[in-house]
């Protein structure tokens, strides 16, 4: 017999947990399922400074978090899987335990892409998520001596992360050109993609490209002299005329080749230079992890601007399926502060529909506003254009209720 809740939420993020402490806070029964040990999702591997200089200690947030959802009496099922989701909203888990209500949140999270180059099976290459969770979750060295490859908000943060504990980062390159590196092996694409994340980067010279960078003159400008040796961000070089175009060891990863691009990412000389390294991490991006919501049959959009294909939903994060509703990084990849306040907003909009709250309207019209301000603040922006990718997301919507 399925156990019974007014809420299920998939996904014990800052997305699900945000979620879960308003419904329950307001008095609904609320089931949180994550496949982890431990609640927090990718909350618990961040740890970054913001520019008031207050830290965000991702672990210490989320510990915080599930203290609060105990005392909330919300029903965890940690270490189990979802793996179906059946219709008026039964859900399967991996052991055999089955949910049910007519209300489920997904809040999958996103995922990492990998980029395949030549040598990346070698044992010591990683995904740069695992060097994230490996420094800052487990306080161990991902290896002693890294090279990064893919230039992206997440390689900059995790590169700073294993700056501070105490890896020799050799490098942050660009990968060779294949049909799954395309933008990221384009120095021109990229230079435009740094000048939008200048201000994480304290390097006086790319916060002068954040300002002018947006022209294409200025952009070849800064391509075509770029300096060989790179441009030192917390004092790693940041390479982007130099891609690895191999990755060298038999049973360990013993050193890279690279080799010189020209601005549109062909190689330009046949000279390679090894460097020896003892571990590499490759950042291809991140997509929304909505497999879920495939499964319950909800309509998808792709919107370039959110990280690919999405669930279709309204402005009340509700899907085209009704009872399933999305929040966080399923929707769109943003920093964990909007996930979070997207999880509340998704919370007060059930907790609305169970009949639970006085001032529904009021409270949903605060948390939507949480959202905006979240959004707004954000110190990490995986997608310089998300503002757009949301609209086009609302306006999708419309369209269809209109159809
Ligand atoms: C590798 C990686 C590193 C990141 N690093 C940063 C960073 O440094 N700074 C930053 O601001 N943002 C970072 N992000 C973005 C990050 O996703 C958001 O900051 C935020 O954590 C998103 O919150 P969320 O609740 O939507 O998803 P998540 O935090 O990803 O939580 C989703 C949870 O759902 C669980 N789950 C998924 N599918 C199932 C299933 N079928 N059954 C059971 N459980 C399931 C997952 O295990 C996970 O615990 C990172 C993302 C990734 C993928």
């Amino acid at each position: 017999m399925p156990m019974k809740y007014d809420l299920v939420i998939i996904g014990a993020g800052p997305a699900g947990m945000g979620a879960a402490i308003i419904a329950a806070s307001h008095g609904a029964s609320v089931a949180l399922v994550d496949e982890n040990p431990v609640p927090g999702g990718k909350l618990r591997g961040q740890v970054y400074k913001e520019p008031k200089a207050n830290w965000w200690i991702g672990q210490e947030i989320a510990r915080n978090m599930e203290k609060e959802i105990k005392q909330l009496g919300v029903t965890c099922f940690l270490e189990r899987e979802v793996w179906a989701i059946y219709p008026k909203w039964k859900i399967m888990l991996n052991n055999g335990e089955q949910l049910e209500s007519d209300y489920v949140v997904l809040a999958t999270g996103a995922i990492e892409k990998p980029i395949p180059i030549p040598g990346w099976t070698t044992p010591g290459v990683m995904a740069i998520g695992a060097a994230q969770v490996m420094a800052n979750i487990h306080r161990v060295k991902p290896g002693n001596r890294v090279a990064i490859i893919g230039i992206d908000a997440l390689s900059l943060t995790i590169a700073y992360d294993l700056k501070m504990a105490g890896v020799d980062v050799v490098g942050i390159y660009l990968p060779p050109f294949n049909e799954f590196s395309l933008d990221k092996s384009n120095p021109l694409k990229m230079i435009a993609y740094l000048s939008s994340l200048s201000h994480l980067a304290p390097n006086p010279i790319l916060k002068l490209l954040g300002k002018l960078g947006k022209q294409a003159s200025v952009q070849k400008l800064g391509v075509n002299y770029y300096p060989p040796f790179g441009m030192r961000v917390w004092g790693i070089p940041l390479h982007l005329r130099k891609a690895v175009v191999q990755i060298l060891g038999d049973e360990l990863v013993e050193a890279i080749k690279v080799t010189t691009i020209d601005r549109s990412g062909e190689l330009e000389t046949k000279q390679e230079k090894r460097i020896p390294v003892d571990c590499v991490c490759i950042s291809g991006g991140l997509y929304p992890l909505v497999e879920l919501a495939n499964v319950a049959g909800c309509a998808f959009v792709y919107v370039e601007d959110l990280g690919g294909h999405i669930p279709l939903y309204s402005d009340e994060m509700e899907t085209t399926q009704s009872g399933i509703f999305v929040a966080g990084n399923s929707t769109g990849v943003e920093g964990a502060k909007v996930a979070m306040a997207q999880g509340e907003l998704v919370g007060a909009i059930i907790s609305n529909r169970l009949g639970l709250l006085k001032h529904g309207t009021e409270l949903i019209k605060q948390a939507k506003e949480k959202v905006n301000v979240a959004r707004k603040n954000a110190v990490i922006k995986f997608h310089p254009t998300i503002e757009s990718g949301r609209e086009k997301v609302l306006h999708l919507w419309n369209e269809k209720a209109v159809k």
